[in-house]
């Protein structure tokens, strides 16, 4: 599209003093103070089951801030009723006045929810403020105009029509019979509203299941969606034990379609249990996934060092490297080593890490239990497999939350499991190959994962930068010339990868919509 009719939300600073930082901070305090009752809601109805669960900050583990229920497969199957059925009547309702829905509830996402849905995000998933800010108020608001205005410009697309006066052609964007079940990640509020809510734009009826550890940001979206007036039913609010709701979701012949983001075992095993029952459904499941990755920053000799370690920096530890297109491996000639090793270093130990709620920290926590123990587990294998250095950090801590301090290793074996396998943690793993051996560098960046996510070449040699943009042309999706593999912005880099990292279907890109549509093509005759 040539003219966008949407810019992206502008960040806010929250400096000391100002009206932001006290609107927040009023915020914070109305979420820690407070355990939320989180339901169930389907339809109209709120459901409390008697599996009852407990979000907790993960910085500081025995605070709990809401309360919620696990969905039984009965609440499961009843929530696949009731969407299947709402969309029927919903997907009449003209797509203008769904976008007009959309766009009022990004206006009341920048203003007045602004702070409850950073102040979840923030203590919640332990977000930075800068990081809250670029998820859960950015991105999350940049989601829902771009996909409404995407899907606005679809309308006016209508196929030849050769004599209009005799045969008029058009095309009708339907939602999918039956309903949508929208699998949520904890880390990033904003792919959650974009995974339940941009198929519900299009005229689907929808299961939103938020990440366990997403509980109250999740359902901050679902509050607003409420109050811009969304049919009850639409949009169900599903928190469920995930082979439980995937297992029930799948056998259901109402499945349309699973928009998932998370890991790859778990994508892996819901595709495999819908081509088991593929013969079952009434239409072919849509499967869209986007899976994480073992993202790379490849840096050639004629690199400016200077960008390399604050592009690094940033991209391996920003949330902890939580984000599925963190810098996890790094390929330097031995050249620049000793340059980029000290001023990695220097610049690793001025990061904070600290609770999420000092402006200060840099990083907070890692989300749970699980994920430091898995951490822990690479960090414990960088100390006692010979051949790799510790060369920053390695320490842990989880006795008030899961810390886990930025860490640098120097790998010897570029195929260590270290350089290979995701590991969804701050731990940045470097591997020094001499100069003469950049061909044999690439080939370790092309080969040595099963993924395709994110992977950025740092060079200010030309030349070598269009070889790598061509020779490394498979192995990203989303890919960086002398910047950072992280901070996809919504309209202007579409996100998501292939191979093992998913179906990339780039989320906030123009043409994420229309894996939500049905089209129908009339051809009227007069
Ligand atoms: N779009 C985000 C980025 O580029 C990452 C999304 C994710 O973690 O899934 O940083």
């Amino acid at each position: 599209f040539k003219d966008f009719k949407v810019k992206n939300e502008p960040i806010l600073e929250y400096l000391k003093g100002s009206k932001e930082r006290k609107e927040l901070e009023a915020a914070l305090k109305n979420v820690a103070s407070n355990c939320e009752d989180v339901p169930i809601v389907i339809g109209d109805e709120e459901i409390r089951t008697k599996e009852v669960k407990y979000q907790v900050m993960p910085h500081d583990h025995q605070h709990k801030i809401a309360k919620f229920y696990y969905a039984t497969p009965e609440v499961v199957q009843k929530a696949i009723k009731v969407a299947s059925e709402a969309r029927i009547e919903w997907d009449k309702v003209p797509l203008e006045d769904r976008i007009d829905m959309w766009m009022r509830a990004a206006d009341l996402m920048a203003t007045k929810y602004r702070m409850a849905l950073n102040a979840a995000t923030m203590l919640g998933q332990s977000k930075t403020v800068v990081q809250a800010e670029i998820d859960s108020a950015a991105e999350l608001i940049d989601f829902f105009r771009f996909n409404a205005f995407f899907a606005k410009e679809l309308l006016k697309y209508d196929p030849i029509s050769e004599n209009p006066s005799v045969t008029r052609n058009s095309m009708r964007y339907r939602g999918l019979e039956g309903f949508i079940a929208a699998v949520a990640p904890f880390n990033f509020t904003a792919i959650g509203g974009n995974l339940s809510y941009t198929p519900a734009l299009m005229g689907n009826g929808v299961l939103f299941k938020p990440s366990d550890t997403a509980v109250l940001s999740c359902f901050t979206i679902f509050k607003v969606m409420k109050e811009v007036g969304i049919p009850p039913g639409v949009v169900n609010f599903i928190p469920c034990d995930g082979p439980v709701f995937g297992d029930t979701i799948t056998n259901s012949p109402l499945l349309a379609g699973i928009n998932f983001t998370g890991s790859v075992p778990t994508f892996l095993r819901l595709w495999t249990q819908v081509g088991q029952k593929i013969a079952k459904y009434r239409n072919f499941p849509r499967l869209i996934g986007e899976c994480g990755g073992k993202n790379y920053h490849f840096i050639h000799k004629s690199a400016d060092v200077e960008s390399v370690v604050n592009g690094t920096i940033r991209s391996a530890f920003e949330y902890c490297g939580q984000k599925c297109s963190a810098c996890s491996r790094m390929y330097v000639p031995r050249s620049l080593w000793p340059s980029i090793k000290e001023q990695l270093l220097e610049l690793r130990n001025k990061l904070k890490v600290g609770p999420p709620t000092e402006y200060d920290s840099f990083m907070s926590a890692v989300i749970d239990d699980k994920a430091f123990e898995r951490i822990r587990g690479y960090i414990d294998h960088a100390k006692n497999m010979s051949g790799n250095k510790v060369i920053g950090g390695g320490q842990y801590d989880n006795r008030q939350g899961y810390f886990v301090q930025p860490t640098i290793v120097e790998v010897s074996d570029p195929r260590d499991r270290l350089m290979t396998e995701e590991i969804f943690g701050p731990i940045l793993s470097v591997y020094v190959y001499e100069d003469g051996a950049v061909e044999e560098a690439m080939s370790l960046v092309k080969e040595s994962t099963p993924f395709g996510l994110t992977g950025a070449v740092f060079a200010q040699d030309q030349k070598f930068l269009e070889y790598a943009a061509e020779n490394l042309k498979m192995t990203a999706g989303n890919f960086y010339l002398n910047d950072k593999s992280t901070g996809s912005v919504v309209g202007q880099q579409p996100f998501g990868g292939g191979r093992h990292s998913g179906t990339n279907d780039k989320a906030g890109g123009p043409h994420y919509v229309l894996r939500w549509t049905s089209p129908q093509a009339i051809k009227e005759t007069f």
